[in-house]
C-alpha cells in the first residue's frame, strides 16, 4: 500500500496563541486536501487555542518536544498525558536545535520515543547530519547510529506508525535544501537499516520526511522521491506558502 504524505510545520519559538489562532485561520482553506496528513507542530502554550482553532479542517496539532517521565518534579517540563488529554497526536523528539541548545542526547531521544508510544502519540523523530559530517563523508553511519538508538525497545508495529525526519543540519534554516537526490539518498539509507533493525515490512510502512529548507519551489521534486514521504517545514510553514506546500503536485 501506497504510503501517505505527512507535511508537518515546526512553528519552533514563534506564534504567540492570538497569533497562532490568526495564522491557522488563514492557512485553513489553503492546507485542505486529503492526499496528505498535515500537522502543526506548535509551542505548548499555543496548542489548545490552536486545536480550538483547527477544529472541523484537516490540520492536526502536534507539540515540539514533551518529557520522558509521567510526572512530578520537573519544572517546566510537559507530559505526555498532558498532550493527550486535549487531543494531540503528533510530537517531534530530537530536533537538532533541542539537541545542541538543550542537550538532548539519542538516550533521550529513545526515552522519548518510548514514551510517546507508550501514550499513543505518533513521534516525529529527527535526524541528521552537520556539514562536518558530510564533508568527511559519515553521513550515512551517524544517521544509522541516530536511528538505531532512537528506536532501541521499540517494537516493529510501533515503529510502522512512526515518522523519522531526516533533516541535515547544514539546511535547517539556512535557505540552502539538500538536493533531491542527496535527501533521497538518506531517507532510502534510513529506510534500509529500519528493514534491517526490524523488516521489510516495517520499512515499507514507517513514514520518512525531508526537513531544512523546504519551500514551495522545491517540495514537489523532494516529495517525488520514492523514499520522502512529506517534509517537516520551518520558516515556510509560517506563511501562506505552506499551502503551496501542502498542495505541491
Ligand atoms: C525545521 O526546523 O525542522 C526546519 C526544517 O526548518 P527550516 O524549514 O526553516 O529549515
Amino acid at each position: 500500500m501506497a504510503r501517505k504524505k505527512i507535511i508537518a510545520g515546526n512553528w519552533k519559538m514563534n506564534m504567540t496563541p492570538s497569533e497562532a489562532v490568526e495564522l491557522i485561520n488563514t492557512l485553513k482553506p489553503l492546507v485542505a486536501t486529503d492526499e496528505a496528513d498535515v500537522v502543526f507542530c506548535v509551542p505548548a502554550i499555543d496548542i489548545i487555542p490552536a486545536l480550538e482553532a483547527a477544529k472541523g479542517s484537516n490540520i492536526q496539532i502536534g507539540a515540539e518536544n514533551m518529557y520522558f517521565e509521567e510526572k512530578g518534579a520537573f519544572t517546566g517540563e510537559i507530559s505526555p498525558a498532558m498532550l493527550t488529554d486535549v487531543g494531540v497526536k503528533y510530537v517531534i523528539i530530537g530536533h537538532s536545535e533541542r539537541r545542541e541548545y538543550f542537550a538532548e542526547t539519542d538516550e533521550t531521544v529513545n526515552k522519548k520515543v518510548l514514551k510517546a508510544f507508550e501514550h499513543g502519540i505518533t513521534p516525529i523523530v529527527c535526524c541528521g547530519e552537520t556539514l562536518t559530517q558530510r564533508e568527511q563523508g559519515v553521513t550515512i553511519d551517524f544517521i544509522r547510529q541516530q536511528i538505531k538508538v532512537a528506536f532501541l525497545n521499540v517494537t516493529a508495529d510501533q515503529a510502522k506508525t512512526a515518522v523519522i525526519a531526516y533533516e541535515p543540519i547544514w539546511a535547517i534554516g539556512t535557505g540552502k535544501t539538500a538536493t533531491s537526490d542527496q535527501a533521497e539518498e538518506v531517507c532510502a539509507a534510513i529506510r534500509a537499516c529500519i528493514a534491517e533493525v526490524y523488516d521489510e515490512a516495517t520499512a515499507e510502512a514507517i513514514r520518512i520526511q525531508y526537513g531544512g529548507s523546504v519551500n514551495a519551489s522545491t517540495a514537489a521534486e523532494l516529495f517525488a522521491k520514492p523514499n520522502i514521504d512529506g517534509g517537516l517545514v520551518g520558516g515556510a510553514a509560517l506563511k501562506p506558502d505552506f499551502g503551496k506546500i501542502v498542495n505541491y503536485k
